[in-house]
């Protein structure tokens, strides 16, 4: 007997909050951002609290 009900992980790194150094362009997306689509400026994900 198998069950896979840990499939679901709570920490969900797949969803991220990306917020641009440079202006204020801000962006929830499930996909990375590494640079800002606005500016060209750094973008960091405040969404990471632990790695
Ligand atoms: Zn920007």
């Amino acid at each position: 007997m198998t069950h896979n009900l840990s499939s679901i992980d709570p920490y969900s790194p797949s969803t991220g909050y990306f917020e641009c150094l440079d202006c204020p362009y801000r962006e929830s997306s499930g996909a990375r951002i590494t640079a800002c689509p606005n500016c060209g400026g750094d973008v960091r994900n405040i969404a990471v609290s632990r790695e």
